[in-house]
């Protein structure tokens, strides 16, 4: 399609550079300066500082495409990916920002003129959210950009319902908050589900695209709410769901730059069905991977490494799902980096890094993989089918190298669960034995020249390295 990736990248930027923004570059997924945050979620989290009024930036504006990693922490869409439509656990998002600056008004009718203006979608098409208590925003959308009020919802917080849309938006459980209002895009009657607010609203046909955030308050550790210095606005849009839309095409994995990887990945494991559900995962989870690695994360077995392993993991076994019994994960790297290397040099520039970071993992995971899956066979077997004993998973987990969610991702395609309380119980118990006799886990080995990349970038702490797990590699 015409609508390359690419091209909504830059035309983007370009919009917003003609309404006065500064273009600035994404930042890492690792964040620079938060110990409270995994990875970088959205693209608020380079300019939390800002939010807070800790740091001034020169032009009040600003707009990017930010790499995001939703695979922990408050914000994890792992267990979605393969099976919704919408969801990764790296993609990238489109952001507009004010910093005191612009607010509400400007904010949506920016967003409007950029969709239906330049863009060309059909207003009929899209729906917004509003805070239930945001008359303000509620206002602007009837009466200056002419939506009908059965298109506009007034949505609440919806605590504790992790899947119900929540129009109060918080990149962690302190920090900068406040109020939002969201577009959506109706792919049709032929998918199901149903509009925001209402009980089918996980469904894949009406699909949330961009998240305008008032940015008004920094939630403190107690719950409370505190202004802000100046209110702010911080947009986010799925530069993938965008894709799909304008691409006319309903699922993310449609799009062009997730076909040329899933028919990628299916040339390296010999399948033909390109509809394969395991081949969204791998095309999904190689730009997790990649970028991790280009981000200065390796696979270890803890913090942010283990998230980095766990979805390799995840990965190999789709890969074994599909037959495939030797290393292919990482020869995907050439073809994400073929197709997103202009848009991000740091990728091309360490591919051979993450090349061999990967192979690394994929052999060692060779080892245990395929004795894993046949003793989770006996273990079905042996267990009736509903629940997988924790002593099981454990066994899993620390013979096979099984990360809990991997076995549980595994039991979920069964319909069955795992017994997780069993699960900790048996590994705090092996716990206490290890410290007992002063045991350690093991990183990835690498040859010390490649570790010697990772070290030079600007936003990698030496010390951040070794809190990670990486001193093993000395
Ligand atoms: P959803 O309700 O669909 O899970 P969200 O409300 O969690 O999305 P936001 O936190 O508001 O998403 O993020 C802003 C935008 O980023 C979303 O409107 C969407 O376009 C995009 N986005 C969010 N999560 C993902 C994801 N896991 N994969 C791809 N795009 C995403
Ligand atoms: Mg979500
Ligand atoms: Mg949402
Ligand atoms: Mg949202």
């Amino acid at each position: 399609s015409q609508y390359t990736t690419a091209r909504i990248r830059s035309e983007f930027l370009e919009f917003f550079r003609g309404k006065g923004h500064e273009i600035v570059p994404s930042a890492p997924l690792v964040p620079a300066n938060d110990p409270t945050l995994l990875f970088t979620n959205s693209g608020m989290v380079q300019f939390k500082d800002v939010f807070l009024g800790a740091e001034k930036r020169a032009n009040p504006r600003a707009a990017d495409v930010q790499r995001c990693l939703r695979a922990g922490g408050k914000h994890n869409d792992l267990d979605s990916v393969g099976y919704t439509a919408r969801h990764h656990t790296f993609f990238e998002m489109l952001g507009n920002w004010s910093f005191g600056d612009y607010f509400k008004k400007e904010a949506i009718a920016w967003a409007w003129e950029l969709l239906t203006g330049v863009w060309k979608l059909p207003p009929e098409r899209l729906l917004a959210t509003v805070y239930h208590t945001d008359d303000e925003a509620y206002a602007i959308w009837r009466d200056q950009v002419g939506l009908p009020g059965d298109r506009i919802i007034r949505i609440g917080d919806n605590k504790g319902a992790p899947f119900a849309s929540d129009n109060f938006w918080q990149m962690a459980d302190t920090g900068p908050c406040g109020p939002c209002t969201e577009i959506f895009y109706d792919h049709g009657p032929g998918y199901a589900g149903g509009p925001p607010g209402s009980p089918d609203e996980d469904g894949d046909r009406f699909i949330e695209i961009w998240n305008l955030v008032f940015m008004q308050f920094d939630r403190q550790p107690d719950g409370t709410l505190v202004p802000l210095p100046a209110p702010c606005v911080d947009t986010g849009m799925g530069l993938e769901r965008l894709a799909a839309v304008l691409q006319g095409v309903h699922s993310n994995y449609e799009i062009d730059l997730f076909q040329a990887l899933i028919g990628e990945a299916a040339a390296l494991t010999g399948t033909r069905d390109l509809q394969n559900k395991s081949l969204r995962v791998i095309a999904d989870h190689i730009r997790a991977c990649s970028f991790l690695v280009v981000d200065g994360v390796l696979p270890s077995n803890e913090g942010r490494g283990y998230v980095l392993r766990r979805i390799i993991r995840r990965a190999l076994r789709h890969g074994w799902m599909l037959g495939t019994r030797e290393p292919f994960f990482h020869r995907l790297v050439a073809t994400l980096s073929a197709l997103m290397g202009e848009a991000y040099p740091e990728l091309p520039a360490k591919q051979e890094l993450v090349e061999k970071a990967l192979l690394a993992e994929e052999e060692r995971f060779a080892e245990t993989l395929d004795a894993g899956m046949r003793i989770f066979d006996d273990i079905v077997e042996r267990s009736g089918g509903k629940v997988i004993p924790g002593a099981d998973a454990f066994r899993l987990y620390d013979t096979y190298g099984f990360p809990l969610d991997l076995t549980q991702d595994i039991a979920r395609e069964r319909g069955m669960e795992v017994d997780t309380a069993g699960f900790d119980a048996a590994m705090e118990k092996q716990r206490e034995t290890a410290r007992a006799a002063g045991k350690f886990g093991g990183g990835v080995q690498l040859p010390a020249d490649l570790v010697a990349q990772l070290q030079p970038t600007a936003f990698l702490g030496y010390d951040r390295l070794q809190a990670e797990g990486l001193s093993v590699l000395a």
